[in-house]
């Protein structure tokens, strides 16, 4: 699928629930939030319709993530269902990592092999402030446990936070060293109704690079050598196991090379993260619309992308994406 500006998209996230068992203070509030309720979120089977129809399209990967798309009854046989998809190359998952340690082998044997998990410090009441009240131990168990049973890559996401984790840089890239994992640092974006100040709290990535790199020898990982990369810079730091990664969608958009949609848990076909536009295929979908239908809707979701968001660090930042992060699928 081609759009306007010659990107080929091939590549749709999934977030299959907008709640979450954690409450990452940059993510969603605690409170005050109105979940989407049974009926307001995609049956799996339609989601699977969906899919189905937009890799005949031309989307050959699919991320399943959330809200936390664990606490989904259901998420694993949805899994499986995906991976029986004709010409649907790639499936991964992105969790907060708590239920992994009961469910890596499950989530393994229906046919997902990459996984994304997120952890935003390494120590333990720190974790637990800005996931109010997650638990570190459960996390890294369930590290522990996707590595055992074959996760390969596992990376882990770490929103960069100025005056919170920015000290523990170098505790993230000492794990890069002895696990063969890929931390993936990634800048603070204004999504939502974060409980911080995203303005104030944004630490660009550089700075994170610099310090890594007084420390550790890196070398960069040009991303066609890693098609698994995404946007992220990739580096191997000499003589460790595993690898850093710097995601920079405020300080260095990567617009450009931009291959995805997003479907909504509400069932909304979002063409960029940052840009409110969306094609409602729920509506579509349960007014019993035909393939050719819900084909033409995907199709103007591509030839709503823009040509790059207008996210950067300004003071008008926050006026940028309303959603939360849940919703949309991060
Ligand atoms: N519950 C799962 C998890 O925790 O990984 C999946 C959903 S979560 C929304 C997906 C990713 O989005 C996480 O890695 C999270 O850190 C990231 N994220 C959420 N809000 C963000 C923000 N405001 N800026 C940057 N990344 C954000």
């Amino acid at each position: 699928m081609l759009d306007k500006y010659n990107r080929e998209i091939n590549y749709l996230r999934v977030s299959i629930t907008d709640r979450c068992n954690l409450h990452c203070v940059y993510c969603r509030p605690k409170e005050g939030i109105s979940l989407q309720g049974h009926e307001d979120i995609l049956r799996y089977e339609e989601i699977i319709r969906v899919v189905s129809i937009a890799v005949k399209m031309g989307l050959i990967k699919v991320r399943v993530t959330g809200g936390e798309p664990l606490v989904r009854r259901g998420c694993i046989d949805f899994l499986s269902q995906l991976k029986k998809i004709d010409g649907l190359q790639d499936i991964s998952l992105t969790t907060n990592g708590i239920f992994l340690e009961k469910c890596a082998q499950n989530i393994f044997d229906a046919g997902v092999s990459r996984i994304n998990i997120s952890l935003d410090s390494l120590n333990k009441d720190k974790y637990s402030k800005i996931t109010r009240e997650g638990d570190l131990d459960a996390v890294l168990r369930g590290i522990a446990k996707a590595e055992e049973v074959g996760f390969s890559p596992i990376k882990i996401n770490t929103v960069a936070i100025k005056g919170f984790n920015d000290d523990e840089v170098l505790d993230f890239a000492r794990l890069a060293v002895d696990k063969p994992f890929q931390i993936r640092f990634i800048e603070l974006m204004s999504v939502g109704q974060p409980g911080l100040d995203c303005h104030k709290d944004y630490l660009p990535a550089k700075q994170l690079l610099q310090k890594i790199s007084e420390h550790y020898e890196l070398e960069r990982i040009e991303n066609n050598h890693n098609k698994s990369a995404g946007p992220a810079r990739i580096f191997k730091i000499k003589g460790g196991r595993g690898e850093i990664g710097f995601i920079n969608p405020v300080s260095h958009h990567f617009c450009s090379t931009c291959n995805r949609l997003r479907l909504t848990s509400d069932g909304k076909l979002r063409a960029c993260l940052l840009n409110e536009a969306e094609i409602d295929l729920k509506k579509a979908l349960r007014e019993n619309c035909s393939d050719a239908e819900l084909e033409k809707l995907i199709w103007d979701a591509v030839l709503l992308k823009p040509k790059q968001h207008d996210l950067i660090c300004t003071e008008n930042i926050l006026k940028k994406c309303t959603r939360n992060m849940s919703e949309i699928g991060g």
